[in-house]
């Protein structure tokens, strides 16, 4: 295993910059997830790492040695990607070989090697399967151990999970972390799938537009996101935001009040900011004990239900004035979650109150995260 660094890794297609100035420090047998929506740059970075593509500007290192001129075969890296491409024509054995004995190792060493990948990727017992007698998740395991075999520094997989039905993705997102556990290999990992970004990673990396947004581990990200992006992109369903001015008493918005100090806060009167507090923050007023600090009560009307069993999601409008939006997140809008049993229904008139030691406040122009609660 090895440490990865990019120091000021730029890319340039043309006049298009496909990464900027990214710095990043990944530590030996760490598991780092490159999240961002497609097209922010994810591949092209991983790409720099793998010597698939070099950098316009900066440099990479993996184990403390500069790699950023070297091919990838020279920088003991292993790649899984998203289109699993395994040779049709070979059996399981001769797949997950064939690098190995490409490079000549002996027939003792190939099979040592294929029987402990296989057994990391539970593929024992499949050896004489041809590729197409299995399944993309046993497919997708074989590309696994194929990257296995050659016992990298590091493993780099871009979406390996991307062509692979819902409940298999779940499947694999467990397998991944086994194998990352028993191989303490360090991990870098690609996907636009926040989901898999948060259930996997000691750390993620946010990207938009090339740029990074937010390095930490997946529960900080979620709990104290540094800018907007990171708030609207990591939590599903989303987080609801409220744009709106300071005012001496606190925050108001078209349809929303909220009071606090400025002073305290951080922010000044007149400020353009954003409010920002995810569904499960926000609680029915009846029911204001589940919030630790509850704000004073806010009215709205339930515009939709979806009953999703182990809870509820209610979509509000916060008048009858408010026209709503096709994905029911515009002004005048809030996604709450409610309990299973809810009996609340669409039409009814509910107050609701905002858990204050989980609101986030952010500066509207620039995006950044001021504070993450309410004082
Ligand atoms: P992601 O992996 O996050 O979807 P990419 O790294 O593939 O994003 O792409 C980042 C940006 O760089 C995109 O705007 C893409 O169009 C552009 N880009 C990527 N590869 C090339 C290329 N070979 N030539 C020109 N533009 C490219």
């Amino acid at each position: 295993m090895a440490s990865v660094t990019l120091n000021g890794i730029t890319k340039r297609y043309g006049d298009e910059i496909a990464v900027d100035d990214m710095n990043l420090e990944i530590n030996d047998g760490e598991f780092v997830t490159f999240v961002g929506p497609s097209g922010c740059g994810k591949s092209t970075t991983m790409q720099t790492i793998a010597g698939l593509t070099i950098p316009t500007e900066g440099s990479v290192e993996i184990g403390g040695r500069d790699v950023t001129n070297l091919p990838p075969k020279d920088r003991g890296i292993s790649m899984v990607f998203q289109n699993i491409a395994l040779f049709p024509h070979m059996d399981v054995y001769d797949n997950i070989s064939f690098g190995l004995r490409l490079r000549k190792y002996d027939q003792e060493e190939v099979d040592r090697r294929v029987e402990e990948a296989a057994d990391v990727v539970q593929l024992g017992g499949m050896m004489d399967r041809m590729p197409e007698e299995m399944s993309g998740g046993q497919r997708q395991r074989v590309a696994i151990a194929r990257a296995i075999v050659r016992e990298p520094e590091v493993f780099l997989m871009d979406e390996p999970l991307a062509n692979l039905d819902a409940e298999l993705k779940v499947h694999m997102r467990t397998q991944l972390q086994r194998l990352h556990r028993k191989l303490d290999t360090t991990i870098i990992y690609v996907t636009h799938d926040q989901a898999q970004a948060m259930t996997m990673s000691d750390r993620i990396a946010v990207i938009d537009s090339g740029e990074l947004q937010q390095v930490d581990p997946p529960l900080k990200c979620y709990n104290e996101p540094d800018n907007l992006f990171v708030a609207g992109f990591i939590g599903s369903p989303a987080m609801n935001f409220i744009e709106g001015q300071v005012t001496t008493d606190g925050f108001e918005s078209r349809y929303t009040d909220l009071s606090f100090d400025p002073d305290i806060q951080g922010v000044d009167v007149g400020q353009d900011v954003t409010v920002g507090v995810r569904p499960e923050n926000i609680h029915l007023a009846a029911e204001r004990d589940k919030a630790e600090e509850p704000t004073r009560p806010l009215e709205a009307i339930v515009d939709v239900i979806e009953p999703m069993g182990d809870k509820v999601f209610a979509y509000l409008l916060s008048d009858e004035s408010v026209e709503a939006s096709a994905e029911g997140r515009g002004e005048g809008q809030l996604l709450i979650n409610l309990p299973p049993d809810t009996t609340i229904q669409e039409g009814d008139d509910v107050e609701i109150v905002l858990d204050r030691t989980n609101v986030h406040l952010f500066d509207t122009a620039s995006g950044d995260a001021i504070r993450h609660e309410l004082a």
